[in-house]
């Protein structure tokens, strides 16, 4: 999809959801609006989106070059204001009465300077009045998250073959980084690696302890690879695995197959949930899974939809999102496995194929 048919879509979805129209600032919406990706500052840069009129782009004037050449700029118009000038006036020109969605991660400064300035208009947050404006990815992004998907399962594959026992965590989460950017990633954005009772906390990063023999290792780390973000969970253990550690592994690999197995356009994201969290409890584990299953991914790492209790968006072909369940037994140790997926025409494939089994590494 062109960017140009991008901002139309994203019109007609404001225009349907009774908006007057939306509010991007830079961040994944106007890199996927328009292939700008500048970095946020405090001089407003704003693309305005409305129903029926040409998009426009409110830029501070020495950004205007590099507005201008970007991927998607044709058939925006540029505006641009000077230093001096009040940017959350001028963007009142532009703005009628009525709701319009800005985009979650405005900074609050420039949320504030648009109420400020502000006629009759009601802001909200773009996951709020459009959560599904980027969800639905075209080919080109499922290529693109494929790639990455691929990229993050050979990272993996290379790390089973490297020592854990004796080593810290944050050792072993430089490697990941590294094996990431080997695999063609530009970024390694987070590599969590959570040995023994840290890995019971599920965003414990990469610590200073020591890697021990029969210690469970949950490693979760991804980055960003030509624009589009990697994300995978698996879990191993040094050595070999006791019969408990054998067990809850087993429980979430079949709570994440469930999951996956429950994936086809028109189920309810939190049925997805469901379906892991029913494996997770009927094994009596219930109260030690204590997240969502899944988040979406794209542009950003977690962006909508989310794979929750209490979310009923319909899956659509093309929704990309993590699968994601996990058992944390306080103190000891935790086991999650997450893959990425995508729903099709008639169910879902993943783009993680690093196998799910529990590893054993030395
Ligand atoms: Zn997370
Ligand atoms: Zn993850
Ligand atoms: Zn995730």
């Amino acid at each position: 999809m062109s960017y140009g048919e991008r901002r139309r879509r994203a019109a007609e979805l404001a225009e349907q959801a009774g908006l007057e129209g939306l509010l991007v600032t830079p961040g994944g919406d106007l890199a996927y609006l328009t292939g700008y990706a500048p970095l946020p500052l405090e001089r407003l840069t704003v693309l305005i989106v409305r129903p029926s009129r040409d998009p426009l782009m409110l830029v501070p004037q020495l950004e205007c070059p590099g507005a201008a050449a970007a991927p998607g700029a044709t058939g925006i118009e540029l505006v641009g204001w000077l230093d001096g000038d009040d940017p959350y006036l001028a963007a009142q020109r532009f703005l009628g009465p009525g709701r319009w969605a800005v985009t979650d991660q405005t900074w609050a400064s420039h949320v504030m300077g648009l109420q400020r300035a502000a006629g009759d208009q009601v802001f909200e947050a773009a996951s709020e009045a459009l959560p599904l404006l980027r969800a639905v990815k075209d080919a080109d992004e499922l290529a693109a998250l494929r790639a990455a998907g691929a990229a993050a399962d050979a990272a993996f594959s290379d790390m089973v073959v490297m020592p854990f026992e004796g080593r810290r965590e944050s050792q072993v989460a430089a490697d990941l980084a590294d094996r990431l950017r080997a695999h063609g990633h530009q970024s390694a954005d987070f590599t969590i690696v959570g040995s023994g009772p840290n890995g019971t906390s599920p965003h414990h990063e990469a610590g200073e302890r020591v890697i021990v023999a029969d210690d469970v290792v949950v490693l979760d780390f991804g980055g960003h690879m030509d624009g589009y973000c990697s994300d995978i969970t698996r879990t191993v253990v040094v050595r070999g695995p006791s019969t408990e550690q054998a067990e809850v592994h087993a429980v979430v690999r079949a709570a994440q197959q469930a999951a996956f197995d429950a994936v086809a356009p028109g189920v309810a994201c939190q049925d997805v949930d469901r379906a892991a969290r029913a494996v997770i409890e009927e094994a009596g584990y219930g109260e030690r899974f204590a997240h969502r299953t899944g988040h979406g991914i794209g542009l950003e790492v977690h962006e909508p939809p989310y794979i929750v209790e209490g979310n009923v968006t319909a899956l659509q072909p093309g929704m990309t999102f993590s699968i994601e369940p996990g058992i944390y037994l306080t103190e000891r140790f935790g086991v999650r496995i997450e893959d990425i997926v995508a729903v099709t025409a008639d169910g879902a494939k993943r783009f993680n194929e690093a196998p799910r089994d529990l590893a054993i590494v030395g």
